[in-house]
């Protein structure tokens, strides 16, 4: 199939809104791919030439593609750094580029969908001596014979920045429109085979195996896909609750356990073999050889799939690190053997949904829970289960959250004990339980000109507390959610006339606009002048009444800090 197809499609997709639309069109797509090229459209849609869990990562950054445009067209290094400044964007860069090329192109073969799949792919494994030269070489190829469209496509697929806005559900759905629906079926029916699917993508999370297996195999393929270990499933999610009274009003006697603020960890275990996957899937078990070692003491078990949380241990003191140390491990390539030695860590198990070939999502989750319990040998302080009470006292609850709390963890989750295993967010399930932060008001003293969509708007703000000592301002985070495309244009005037200095992208501010932000939590960060580091603020109101002279005091924020009783 030619790649000028998708670009086409890519297109479309982008330049409409309405999530019925894009089924549609990605469902004619579909069903117009031949077989053998339908897992890669399939996988392309998503933006990704790996699955999530792929070890493989294409490793492309900013600079390197502005090398390999300038050689693909023509235009010197500098000349494209201007266009990519203009659009914020380097597909559309790579587009224009192309269209206004400075080289004669004597030869050029048309762009299929494979040789672009299969070329992206072959960026990842390139390694080793001359790698950078050759990955650059290979970018520049596919350029030359690209047309504008599709460069701005291949481009934004090597940079995992597709933009099409096609989330998972929409791809799932147009899957089973393609594939699965028939004329005759009622709404009912058509439920139930969006249900087959969303079933057998949690356990298969690849939607090129999903798009293959509907198409050769239909809803009844659908139905009987298998855990194979050395892939990731899907993970079941907690939602937010009222109160501890209220979920024991609701439910009843429930399981409370500690809400640790660590890592999820999927762990899947096969005879000597271990793989730990995150929360979002990708493969980390590599960066955690500790775990993988304490798995193999661990589980008693041959074959299995357990979860819980990983955290990560200050080795002064003893006690959990801040989430934001212990995501250093997993990031982390290379000097891992160091890594595991500064940032130790400690796994918290709270739940085993796979056992010797048989899936235990339908068991209720305290003999789930029973089941973990019979196959973990713990090792103190190092694997051990997550604690657990198991009560119907709202009193006894309220003091075991407040002992997690004093552990210097989240909080609790509080987990029905008739609950089966199902992927997502569910009521009658898990229900977490948090403190509410207070909100602080801060002053907006930075802002960065947005990409893609957003070109046009300041769209990320640096926030700053006040030093009442200095009267100077003090960076403690970076805001860009919460707001409406409304606000951010409102927010881009306000503060365009406020800009001091502007370097490339990033403009530095007048202190004057004071805006009310919540936030998950406050962390130490040498990365902040303050030393402090919200984490995930988000705005609540610009705070018109206010000017900067009475934005929060940094012993505000530190206070905040403080009442979260951690360490730092
Ligand atoms: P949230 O991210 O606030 O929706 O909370 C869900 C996350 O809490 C999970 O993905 C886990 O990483 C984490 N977590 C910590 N302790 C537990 C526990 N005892 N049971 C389930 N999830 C937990």
């Amino acid at each position: 199939m030619e790649y000028s197809i998708l670009s086409d499609v890519y297109e479309k997709l982008e330049s409409i809104s309405s999530k019925l639309e894009k089924t549609h069109i990605l469902a004619d797509l579909f069903i117009k791919t031949p077989s053998d090229e339908l897992p890669k459209v399939a996988l392309l849609v998503t933006g990704r030439v790996f699955s999530t869990y792929s070890e493989y990562e294409l490793g492309i950054a900013t600079q390197m593609m502005i090398k390999a445009i300038s050689k693909a067209t023509g235009f010197s290094s500098e000349e494209v750094g201007k266009k990519f400044k203009k659009t914020g964007d380097l597909g559309l860069t790579a587009e224009v580029c192309i269209k206004s090329r400075k080289q004669v192109i004597l030869f050029k073969r048309k762009l299929t969908v494979d040789t672009v799949f299969e070329n992206l792919q072959k960026l990842a494994y390139i390694t080793g001596a001359g790698s950078q030269d050759r990955k650059l070489n290979l970018i520049a190829e596919l350029l030359v014979s690209a047309q504008p469209k599709e460069a701005r496509y291949v481009v934004r697929t090597i940079l995992q920045e597709l933009r099409i806005g096609v989330a998972e559900g929409i791809i799932r759905n147009a899957i089973v429109e393609a594939f699965l629906y028939k004329k005759e079926m009622s709404k009912e029916e058509k439920n139930k085979m969006i249900a087959t699917a969303e079933y057998a993508w949690s356990i298969v999370s690849d939607f090129g195996e999903i798009a293959k297996i509907a198409k050769e195999k239909g809803a009844d393929g659908l139905k009987k896909v298998r855990i194979q270990l050395g892939k990731p499933i899907q993970v079941m999610l907690g939602e937010k609750a009222e109160s501890i009274e209220s979920v024991i009003k609701d439910f009843g006697k429930v399981a409370v356990e500690y809400k640790y603020d660590g890592v999820r960890c999927q762990i899947q275990k096969k005879n000597d073999k271990v793989w730990v996957y995150t929360r979002r899937l990708e493969d980390v078990t590599k960066q955690f050889p500790d775990l993988v070692e304490f798995c193999k003491k661990g589980l008693k078990s041959d074959e299995c799939i357990v979860e819980g949380e990983t955290l990560g241990i200050d080795i002064k003191t003893g006690l959990p690190l801040p989430f934001q140390m212990l995501s250093q491990r997993i990031h982390r390539k290379y000097d891992i053997e160091k890594m595991v030695k500064e940032i130790p860590i400690q796994m918290h198990l709270f739940d085993v949904i796979y056992l010797d070939g048989k899936t235990l999502f339908d068991k209720p989750f305290k003999e789930r829970r029973k089941i973990l319990k019979s196959i973990v040998k713990p090792i103190p302080k190092k694997f051990e289960l997550a604690k657990q009470l198991v009560t119907d006292d709202v009193k006894k609850a309220n003091v075991f959250y407040q002992e997690a709390l004093s552990a210097k963890q989240e909080g609790v989750f509080l987990k029905v004990l008739d609950s089966t295993y199902v992927f997502g967010r569910h009521v009658d399930g898990w229900y977490k339980i948090k403190p509410i932060m207070e909100t602080l008001d801060l002053v907006i003293v930075g802002a960065n000109w947005g990409v893609g969509s957003r070109t046009k708007w300041l769209s990320s703000y640096v926030l700053a507390c006040r030093d009442p000592n200095t009267g100077s301002f003090l960076p403690c985070g970076m805001m860009g959610t919460g707001l409406t495309e409304e606000q951010f244009k409102l927010m881009t005037d306000t503060l365009k006339e406020l800009i001091i200095e502007e370097k490339g992208r990033e403009v530095k501010l007048r202190p004057k606009i004071v805006v009310e932000v919540a936030y998950q939590e406050i962390q130490k960060s040498p990365n902040y002048e303050s030393g402090l580091a919200l984490r995930f603020p988000r705005l609540i109101r610009i705070r018109e009444d206010k000017g900067p002279d009475e934005a929060d005091t940094i012993e505000r924020v530190n206070e905040l800090f403080k009442s979260q009783g951690r360490s730092g």
